[in-house]
């Protein structure tokens, strides 16, 4: 069975963290997963920065908003899905990444507000990047990076655009550049 990743952003708080949240959305989606999940404030902001992101850009990432996320989180790890929960409590990411399955379907979970502490107990992986609080973003991309590597530009087909790299000045392809 391919690997399906899903991130899960706990606690999201409309009036401090829409930056934060459509970051981690857009880094999520960059670095290789498969979707990004809401929690916490209901809050259409990120959700519509991440279609528009990836109607412009390309590819096939999904989003949505979840009213229940620790029921929906049970029910994942009853469907045999693994979760992984990002904290500074956790063990090392570098120690930990090989045990953590490369197929069937993983759920990688960061929080914003404080999180449940029933949490650690449902996780399989409790992982740091080090045992220092820094940021949900932060934390993601260093855990995808490693866990999924490069990801190919065959992910981010049929955008309206795409990026051509440059040593020296911004090229942008449209799709009907001759
Ligand atoms: N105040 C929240 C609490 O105590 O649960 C956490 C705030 S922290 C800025 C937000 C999220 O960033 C955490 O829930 C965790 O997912 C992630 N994070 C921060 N530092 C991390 C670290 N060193 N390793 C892994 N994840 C980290």
């Amino acid at each position: 069975m391919d690997l399906d990743v899903s991130v899960l952003r706990l606690g999201h708080r409309v009036d401090r963290d829409k930056r934060m949240t459509s970051h981690l959305g857009l880094t999520a989606r960059a670095l290789g997963a498969n979707r990004v999940i809401l929690a916490g404030d209901n809050d259409k902001t990120p959700l519509e920065t991440w279609r528009s992101v990836t109607s412009r850009f390309g590819g096939d990432f999904e989003c949505r908003y979840e009213p229940k996320p620790m029921k929906w989180l049970k029910s994942f790890s009853k469907s045999g899905g693994k979760i992984v929960h990002l904290t500074m409590y956790g063990k090392s990411w570098k120690e930990s990444i090989r045990e953590i399955p490369i197929d069937g379907k993983v759920v990688i979970v960061v929080g914003g507000t404080k999180v449940p502490g029933e949490l650690f107990g449902i996780a399989d992986y409790n992982i740091a990047i080090g045992n220092q609080p820094h940021s949900e973003v932060a934390a993601l991309a260093v855990f995808l990076d490693t866990y999924l590597g490069p990801v190919g530009e065959e992910r981010f087909e049929g955008g309206e655009v795409s990026v051509m790299p440059s040593e020296d000045g911004k090229v942008l392809i449209t799709k009907d550049d001759p």
